[in-house]
């Protein structure tokens, strides 16, 4: 699932979900009516998509001091690895 931002000729912005990107060329070319005014002449709005899958967590940041064996901290990198 992607979510697109999407704007339509009078400037309403809304998102709308699509399974892929060729679903949302299928939706558009079939009409995607603005939720405000009805409108069908809608685009992209300019954004980055968020693709709807669980991100992978960023690693714990480590202390820039942290030693080459680890600073024993709970969650220091080093340390897990060992
Ligand atoms: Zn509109």
């Amino acid at each position: 699932m992607i979510v697109y931002a999407l704007r339509c000729a009078c400037g309403h912005e809304f998102d709308r979900w699509f399974d892929n990107m060729a679903d949302y060329d299928a939706k558009k070319s079939a009409g995607l009516p603005c939720p405000s005014c009805g409108g069908t002449d809608v685009a992209k709005a300019i954004m980055a998509p968020r693709v709807g899958k669980a991100q992978p967590a960023p690693a714990p940041a480590c202390t820039p001091a942290c030693a080459p064996g680890g600073c024993g901290g709970g969650g220091c990198p080093v340390m897990s690895m060992m």
